[in-house]
């Protein structure tokens, strides 16, 4: 047996989706013209899911930043946190966000899915709990099997499902972590956070919120979720990542509890891997400063994700339960939502497509991801490549 005939089954998946629609596999962004445009495989895109959500992958003064540090300090640090790799910036970013989000500690990793890694495998230890809401992001679950702690799933947003486990747990008095996210990446739809930080509280259970998509969307001052539902103070860690609204790579963890720092010393994924670069550090900071200080980004954010939401509605598509940012369409059959995709490229959009096992309801879905940068022409553009594409659809 070859050691990649266990892929045969991938492999005949990939096959059969491949003839279906060549270009899903080939998705090459040849040229990037702005946050919201690239060109694809020699045709101009519209960038529809992207996460860029407040559209600074472009702005002059990040890469003006990137560009300052980079000649100053190099393209790379060579090295983990631990050893070489903590520079002034890295520090200074840790106090920034730290201020920004007014929690005690924070921990800067060198992407979300270490920081979640880093935290659900370090944090949670032998004989105790993670909680965690099923729909969560993979890098949680792969945090959850590095470690040792014992993983519950609870049904997503079900409230009564996690108190249940909960109540189960207390006799057992031992340390349990809730997790959930602030904006859930594949429905866009939010935690019931003041209800899941009720039940927390009377069971003494630790929370963690991953607000990977919701920095720099909710909240009055960007800070998440918890900001929005007032529900800081109950939050004990909050995770995200700078590669979403902050338009860089990298990740981090905020916290109130002094001893966060030892988690720097316990942790693989922080000790094992080499930190960001000084160019991504230093356009983290000024995107940082900018998600702080220009709040119309997130008003125009949420207007053009509103505009998009009704088109879509308009149109009778399926969509997920509240607008926001992420606005995705559920479609039942796997080779009409690629067709469907195929469909939009050929109008100059592009869109994720999510496919079982990675969408919540084994369904697939076309998630589309809106940002400040999108101008009120290129929604236009994509609601009429919508209804275009479904057209052809039902007609076809
Ligand atoms: N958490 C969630 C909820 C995510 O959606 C993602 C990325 N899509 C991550 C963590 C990982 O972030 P990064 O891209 O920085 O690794």
């Amino acid at each position: 047996m070859n050691i990649f005939d266990k892929f045969q089954p991938l492999a005949a998946a990939r096959q059969s989706i491949e003839q279906q629609c060549s270009a899903f596999f080939n998705i090459v962004m040849e040229e990037i013209i702005s946050a919201t445009e690239a060109v694809v495989n020699g045709r101009r895109m519209i960038l529809a899911g992207s996460n860029n959500y407040l559209g600074l992958s472009f702005d002059t003064d990040c890469i003006k930043a990137a560009c300052e540090a980079t000649r100053r300090a190099g393209t790379g640090t060579t090295g983990s946190r631990m050893a070489n790799g903590t520079f002034s910036g890295h520090v200074a970013l840790e106090k920034e966000l730290a201020d920004f989000f007014r929690y005690r500690n924070t921990i800067v990793f060198s992407t979300g899915y270490i920081a979640n890694l880093a935290m659900l495998s370090t944090l949670v230890g032998p004989d105790e709990v993670i909680l965690l809401d099923a729909d969560c992001h993979a890098s949680i679950y792969d945090g959850c099997r590095l470690g040792s702690a014992e993983v519950i799933r609870f049904r997503h947003n079900d409230v009564n499902d996690l108190e249940k486990r909960l109540r189960r747990l207390a006799k057992r008095n031992t340390n349990v972590l809730i997790v959930v996210e602030g904006l859930y990446s594949m429905l866009g739809d939010r935690a019931p956070l003041a209800d899941i930080a009720a039940v927390k509280r009377k069971y003494g259970a630790y929370l963690l919120v991953d607000e990977a998509h919701s920095l720099g969307v909710l909240g009055e001052n960007g800070r998440g979720l918890a900001e929005e539902t007032s529900m800081e103070d109950e939050t004990d860690f909050i995770v995200g990542t700078f590669s979403k609204s902050l338009g860089t790579i990298g990740g981090f963890c905020v916290s109130n509890h002094r001893q966060l720092d030892l988690v720097r010393y316990a942790s693989r994924p922080y000790v094992f891997t080499a930190s960001s670069s000084p160019g991504i550090i230093a356009s983290t900071r000024k995107a940082l400063n900018i998600l702080r200080t220009r709040p119309e980004l997130r008003r125009r954010l949420w207007k053009n994700a509103d505009m998009l939401y009704q088109k879509l509605q308009n149109l009778g598509l399926s969509l997920g339960p509240e607008s926001s940012p992420i606005i995705a369409i559920r479609q039942e059959d796997k080779v009409e939502a690629l067709a469907i995709w195929n469909r939009l490229v050929e109008h100059g959009v592009y869109v994720n497509l999510v496919l079982p096992p990675a969408t919540p309801d084994g369904g697939a879905l076309l998630r589309c991801s809106m940002s400040a940068g999108h101008t009120s022409e290129q929604i236009e553009h994509i609601g009429q490549a919508f209804a275009a594409a479904y057209q052809t659809a039902q007609t076809g």
